[in-house]
């Protein structure tokens, strides 16, 4: 009887299984590729696969989800200045997770071909260095006597998933400082503020205690931020700002962190960013930013869109996206949490 009853479990438990595999798609082959200065990786599967891109540094993810690695799989490897290997991983049991490890700092375009069973990796040198535009601002920020720090606290309501978590949001620039200006929209310190203030909205309707480093149109000393972050003792802060570079053409989502402690909190911040807004994936960096450098806490600063960029000036503006990019943010903390 006992034997039986085994038996029938050790069945079903089969069935189950054999049911979940059998709508997966196989990883068939990945091909490497070199044109016109590019390296491509055409990525091969039985069925319809659709490829998630996360730029985490220097490793590039490409998750393929109801996928599993064919017996028969195959890599055909080329020399590349910029790959330097690619391992195959199951994330979970249906989940198969390319992760390419790179050489240098790049961009990437990823196009799951449709009806093909074909995705599509483009990878090229990342070529412009906005890194040294906010070094540059911070180092003039830094040297300059601003008005003293306002914050505002919005007090915890008593339920909610964020209940009992200390929050800071910090709307970048503000006063004196536009942050980016872009020919027909407002200029960054504006968005930022709008963004932060329905953030921070919705954290404090999740239960957290909520406080935003500035609530109206001044500039804070960045020294009187992370001091008023770190003595607040709060458990996360995010900077919020717009990005900017010379380029019109360069678009996409960018999160930096810099401490270890950080990192975590960063790259559950940068996927919720990247798959809530649905912008070309620019990578999650690390950077000694001064106010990610300096909190005790975990902490990130956030560059969701290029106010550069013609057409993500626009989003930025519209309530509709600030809804949404306000939203993917309450929804990486509460993941984080
Ligand atoms: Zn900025």
């Amino acid at each position: 009887m006992r034997n039986c009853r085994l038996f029938l479990i050790l069945i079903s438990l089969f069935w189950i299984s054999s049911l979940a595999f059998a709508d997966c798609a196989k990883l068939i082959s990945i091909e490497m590729k070199k044109d016109r200065g590019f390296d491509y990786l055409d990525i091969y599967t039985s069925g319809q696969a659709f490829g998630k891109g996360l730029l985490l540094e220097n490793k590039l993810y490409i998750d393929f989800p109801d996928t599993v690695i064919a017996a028969d799989f195959s890599l055909a490897k080329r020399p590349s200045k910029r790959i330097n290997r690619i391992e195959t991983v199951m994330k979970d049991a249906t989940t198969t997770r390319l992760i390419i490890h790179l050489k240098k700092t790049i961009d990437y375009d990823l196009v799951n071909v449709f009806g093909r069973g074909k995705t599509v990796i483009e990878i090229s040198d990342r070529l412009d260095n906005i890194f040294a535009y906010q070094a540059a601002w911070e180092k003039s920020s830094l040297s300059k006597k601003a008005t003293p720090l306002k914050p505002r606290k919005f007090t915890a309501i008593r339920r909610g998933a964020l209940l009992g978590k200390t929050i800071i949001i910090d709307p970048g620039h503000g006063g004196d400082d536009p942050g980016a200006l872009a020919a027909n929209g407002p200029p960054e310190k504006q968005l930022t503020l709008q963004t932060a203030q329905l953030v921070c909205q919705l954290l404090h309707e999740a239960g957290a205690e909520v406080y935003i480093t500035r609530d109206e149109d001044r500039r804070s000393n960045l020294h009187d931020v992370v001091d008023f972050a770190n003595k607040s003792r709060a458990d996360i802060f995010i900077s919020l700002h717009y990005n900017s570079t010379y380029n019109s053409g360069t678009s996409g989502t960018e999160t930096y962190y810099y401490n270890s402690h950080s990192r975590r909190f960063a790259e559950i911040m940068h996927e919720a960013l990247v798959r809530g807004l649905q912008r070309k994936d620019r990578g999650l960096h690390r950077m000694p930013f001064y106010v990610i450098k300096n909190t005790d806490m975990p902490a990130v600063l956030l560059e969701p869109v290029y106010l550069t960029n013609c057409s993500e000036q626009d989003l930025a503006k519209s309530q509709k996206f600030q809804r949404r990019l306000a939203e993917a943010i309450v929804k990486g903390v509460e993941k984080y949490f």
